[in-house]
């Protein structure tokens, strides 16, 4: 039997060419990806697509769209082995982050993918990309199960968890990071799966269910030096606002001024689900460790732990689109839904 393989086509670089007025790059269709990759037809797998018409930067990319590459996977899960989303580099990590919450009891392999040069272009990393995540998509384990169960990124020498990742690099084709994750393949002369690192259901999944609503009333907050009172109170005074992710200094520090304590705890006390996560790159939330930390936490704000920002704020929305109350949102926040944290 042949692997089956659904690819869902949403737009990207990879499918880019350039505009012959403007010199710039534009999203093209599925048709001329395809056929600047002749070597997929080296693969003896069965091959079907699912496009976005039309497709887009993913610049562009909202819930809605998530809501579309959910749809297209759920309707089509018994059909394929695997499936393949090719997707814009810059907000791949928010899409991969949404889905791994919206495909609840995922079994089987969503890898995205992308690449910084255009298919098109001589040096490009899409066909090198696209391949990968092909054998990635249609691989089995001894037990002739899908190796992959869940949602990844796979770029150039890595397959990272889909909600552990983030975009590092606008220039190298490694563009790809997951600093409190280890990577779940190394990529070299063949693919080499870290087993520990793999999602495993362990015999307690009951099929896949895709939950599609999502609540918008989400925002992040970025603090820096020089953030004023009249800002900060505007912002958690955004209409119709439910979560907030609050991007602190270190591990989860904040200024420590009156002003700023009382604006957060009136936001907490008026049922806003405020999240903490830091800036950095790598490491989480220690809220205990410094005054600074502790003072916010003592206003009720959430430890995001070692969330990235993009897990955080979808996360959010996810649970805020179930329907559930604040309380219930804090503290499902807390505990790991598809391994975005490590608690
Ligand atoms: N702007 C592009 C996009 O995200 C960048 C890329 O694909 O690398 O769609």
């Amino acid at each position: 039997m042949k692997p089956r393989i659904l690819i869902v086509y949403t737009g990207g670089t990879i499918g880019m060419i350039e505009d012959q007025a403007t010199k710039t790059l534009r999203p093209f269709d599925f048709t001329h990806l395809m056929d600047n990759v002749p070597k997929v037809k080296m693969l003896d797998y069965v091959i079907d697509n699912i496009q976005f018409d039309p497709p887009i930067d993913s610049s562009d990319m909202s819930p809605a769209h998530w809501q579309d590459i959910a749809r297209a996977i759920a309707s089509n899960y018994d059909n394929y082995d695997g499936f393949v989303v090719l997707h814009g580099t810059d907000t791949m990590a928010y899409t991969a982050s949404a889905l791994s919450f919206m495909l609840d009891g995922l079994e089987k392999p969503v890898i995205i993918t992308g690449s910084q040069l255009p298919i098109g272009e001589v040096r490009t990393d899409g066909e090198e990309n696209l391949i990968t995540a092909l054998q990635i998509a249609a691989e089995t384990d001894t037990d002739g199960r899908p190796m992959v169960q869940e949602v990844a990124i796979l770029f150039e020498d890595y397959l990272w968890r889909g909600n552990r990742a983030s975009k590092r690099s606008a220039d190298n084709f490694n563009a790809f990071r997951s600093s409190n994750y280890p990577e779940l393949a190394r990529i070299g002369l063949g693919i080499h799966y870290n087993r520990e690192s793999l999602h495993r259901d362990h015999g307690h999944a009951s099929g896949m269910t895709a939950h599609y609503n999502l609540d918008l009333g989400v925002i992040g907050i970025d603090l820096f030096p020089g953030l004023t009172e009249t800002s900060l109170r505007h912002m958690l005074a955004t209409p119709g606002i439910k979560g907030i992710v609050l991007r602190t200094y270190g591990t989860g520090n904040a200024p420590t001024a009156q002003w700023f304590t009382d604006a957060i705890t009136e936001a907490v006390q008026r049922g806003i689900v405020i999240v903490n996560v830091t800036q950095c790159a790598d490491g989480g939330v220690h809220p205990r460790r410094y005054l600074a930390g502790d003072i916010l936490s003592s206003t009720g704000t959430v430890s995001g732990a070692d969330l990235t920002f993009e897990a955080a704020i979808t996360k959010l929305m996810f649970l805020f689109g179930l329907g559930l109350s604040p309380e219930e949102v804090r503290r499902r926040m807390t505990h790991t839904i598809a391994g975005e944290m490590s608690v």
